[in-house]
């Protein structure tokens, strides 16, 4: 054996498919490793090559003692092979380069990664990601004449803990319910919407909110929609192959208004929503219904708000809703593993009562 380095990318790249320890192929481990992945591969890899000091070369067995300086060298050719694990990843801090990344390549954005990977299929990764959460302005709160800014990496976390009035209660009710901790820690408001899941969460109390989302792209500019008309269908945005979702801003909401989130899942936590409807509610001085705004989801592909029922509920008394067939015509809710159309249906009645009682209380 003249060169036992010989030919040894490729045999690395043979072994560590088969090695168990390392599920970086697949990209299942991977994914919520994140700029970690790298890392793990690394040390996967140097695990897998202790491991292994027998190569095979050229076809032959060849006993060879592994030293650090070699592995090194060894990983260095896996990474210039093109090592299945390689995961091209961009995180800008100015928008203005974020944009130009996006008119130039096909990037697959990435917040908290809470949807994005666990979504990945297995072997089919995109060509390069970008990640917006260190975008200068990304992560604020922020408020203004105009009302409550909620730039595009805030996470669920950072929902529950800002100092917002009482209009907002159901969003961090919301945010509380998204996935656990963890999740909270890295979901972002803008992936939520972004991912259009009819089940999403933070949907129904940002339409109650009449929340807009702010876009933007290199060449256009800024601009801005209603949650409403951003969100197309299951999966489906109004948002262009070169465009970011910059923020969520929800106008200034009226002095005195409440708000409350009901979710229905099979459990207490880390449930997707079988059913959940968020309720804004503003009294006047005889305690009657002024103003109210009610949204439910995952009873159709999209989110909506009950504006018959608004209208009708509008100068009552809210401890006598009273909820017909037809306030609730327009959900589409279908059977599933969670619940049946009829039983999404009935839970939505109970939940507009429970919401607005709880908008009432806060
Ligand atoms: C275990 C688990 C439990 C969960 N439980 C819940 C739950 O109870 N309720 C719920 O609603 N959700 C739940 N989710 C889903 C997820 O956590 C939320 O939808 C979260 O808000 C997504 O945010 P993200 O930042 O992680 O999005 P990402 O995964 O980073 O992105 C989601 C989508 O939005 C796009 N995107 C993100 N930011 C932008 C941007 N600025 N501009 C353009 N496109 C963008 C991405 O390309 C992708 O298509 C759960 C997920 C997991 C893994």
């Amino acid at each position: 054996m003249s060169n036992p380095m010989e030919g040894v990318g490729s045999t690395i790249r043979h072994r560590t498919r088969r090695i168990k320890g390392c599920r970086c192929h697949g990209g299942k481990l991977c994914g919520f490793a994140r700029a970690d992945k790298s890392r793990a591969c690394v040390a996967s890899l140097s695990d897998s090559l202790q491991k292994f000091s027998s190569l095979t070369v050229s076809g032959q067995r060849a006993s060879y003692n592994l030293f650090d300086s070699d592995i090194v060298l060894l990983i260095l050719l896996a990474y210039k092979l093109k090592w299945p694990c390689r995961m091209p990843y961009s995180q800008p801090s100015l928008l203005r380069d974020a944009l130009r990344f996006m008119e130039k390549s096909d990037p697959c954005v990435v917040a908290g990664g809470t949807d994005v990977y666990p979504a990945m299929k297995s072997g089919r990764q995109p060509v390069t990601y970008l990640d917006v959460t260190r975008i200068q302005g990304f992560s604020d709160i922020s408020r203004t004449h105009a009302g409550t800014r909620f730039g595009a990496a805030v996470t669920w976390s950072d929902v529950v803990k800002a100092d917002l009035p009482p209009a907002f209660c159901a969003l961090k009710q919301a945010a509380r319910e998204v996935g656990s901790l963890q999740i909270q820690n890295a979901g972002t408001i803008a992936g939520n919407i972004c991912n259009a899941s009819p089940a999403a969460d933070g949907v129904p109390a940002l339409l109650a909110l009449n929340a807009d989302v702010e876009i933007a792209s290199a060449s256009r500019g800024a601009r801005a929609i209603s949650l409403g008309s951003f969100i197309k269908g299951v999966r489906k945005t109004a948002l262009e192959r070169d465009e970011l979702v910059t923020a969520v801003i929800v106008p200034k909401t009226p002095a005195g208004m409440t708000s409350g989130f009901e979710k229905l899942g099979s459990r207490r936590y880390l449930v997707i929503s079988t059913a959940m409807t968020a309720a804004n509610v503003l009294l006047d001085n005889r305690g009657r219904i002024e103003d109210v705004r009610i949204a439910v989801g995952a009873c159709s592909a999209v989110a909506q708000r009950l504006t018959a029922l608004e209208a009708n509920l509008v100068g009552g008394d809210p401890s006598r809703i009273a909820i017909t067939r037809e306030h609730l015509g327009t959900l589409a809710p279908i059977d599933d593993v969670r619940g049946t159309a009829a039983y999404r249906l009935h839970a939505v009645e109970r939940q507009i009562r429970r919401a607005i009682a709880r908008a009432i209380e806060a």
